[in-house]
C-alpha cells in the first residue's frame, strides 16, 4: 500500500527544516547580520556600503523578501508547494495578529555615490530582527551573502559538495522542491542527506572556531586589529 504524504506532513517538514537552519544560523551566520554594514564593507567595489541615516539597518530583510516563495535552479518545482504555502500563510497570520506593529521605514545613505535611499522592511521583520521563527520564506533559509559563503569555503577547505552552488546554499531550494512534490521515500532521504550535510558543516565550523582560539567564525573573519580600520566600522568613510 502506497502511503501519501499530505499538505501538514510536508509543511511539518518545512517548519523541521527551518529550525535546523535557523538553530545554524544562530550558531555561525548571525554574528554577520547584526553587523551587516561591517561585512558588506568587505565586498570589492563598495557599492554595497551604506551608512543608516535613519530607522534599522535591513541587512537582506527588504520589503517583500519573506514573500518570496521562488525555488532558484532546482530539477523539479521551482516553487513552494501551494499547500505548505497555504498552511505557512496561515501560520504567519496567527502569529502577526499577536505582535506590536514595527515601523518599517529606514533611511541609508550610500557611501560610494552619497546617494539617500528610503526603504521598507520586509513586513515581518521588528526590531530585534526577524519574528517568524520557523515560519521563514526559503530565501531567508538559503541566502547567505558573498563575505559569508567565501568564509565558509575556508572553513570547509572549498568543499562546494558540502556548500552547494552560489544559488543553492545547502541545497536547501533542491530539498524544498523535493519535501514540496516528493513521495514519502524521496522526502524522507532527502531530509536525511543534507542533516549530514548540514552537521558536516556544522562540525568544520566549529572544528576552525577552536583552532584560531575564538568564539565565533565572525570573530575569525571580521574582528581585525586597530590598525585595519577597514572592517572596524560600520560608518562611511566620506
Ligand atoms: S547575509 Fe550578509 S548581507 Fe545579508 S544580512 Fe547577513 S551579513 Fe548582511
Ligand atoms: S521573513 Fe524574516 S528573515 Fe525573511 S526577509 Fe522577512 S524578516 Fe527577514
Amino acid at each position: 500500500m502506497t502511503i501519501e504524504m499530505n499538505a501538514a506532513d510536508r509543511f511539518s517538514h518545512y517548519r523541521g527544516l527551518c529550525r535546523q537552519m535557523n538553530d545554524f544560523f544562530s550558531r555561525h551566520i548571525a554574528a554577520y547580520c547584526r553587523n551587516c554594514q561591517q561585512v558588506l564593507r568587505r565586498l570589492p567595489d563598495g557599492s554595497e556600503q551604506h551608512k543608516l541615516v535613519s530607522g534599522v539597518f535591513p541587512g537582506c530583510c527588504h520589503r517583500g523578501a519573506g514573500d518570496i516563495f521562488r525555488l532558484e535552479g532546482v530539477d523539479g518545482e521551482t516553487r513552494l508547494s501551494a499547500g505548505i504555502i497555504a498552511l505557512l500563510r496561515r501560520e504567519r497570520n496567527d502569529k502577526m495578529k499577536n505582535l506590536d506593529d514595527f515601523n518599517p521605514v529606514y533611511e541609508l545613505k550610500n557611501c560610494h555615490t552619497g546617494e539617500r535611499i528610503t526603504g521598507e522592511h520586509c513586513r515581518y521583520f521588528g526590531a530585534r530582527g526577524c519574528r517568524l521563527g520557523e515560519l521563514k520564506g526559503p530565501l531567508c533559509i538559503n541566502f547567505i551573502c558573498p563575505p559569508i559563503r567565501s568564509d565558509l569555503l575556508k572553513v570547509t577547505g572549498d568543499d562546494e559538495g558540502v556548500l552547494g552552488p552560489e544559488h543553492d546554499f545547502l541545497g536547501i531550494y533542491q530539498l524544498l522542491s523535493v519535501i514540496g512534490a516528493g513521495s514519502i521515500d524521496e522526502v524522507k532521504s532527502s531530509l536525511v542527506y543534507f542533516s549530514r550535510r548540514l552537521e558536516t558543516l556544522n562540525c568544520s565550523c566549529e572544528k576552525y572556531i577552536s583552532s584560531n582560539s575564538a568564539a565565533s567564525l565572525f570573530d575569525v573573519f571580521c574582528i581585525v586589529d586597530d590598525s585595519q580600520e577597514l572592517y572596524s566600522t560600520g560608518e562611511c568613510a566620506i
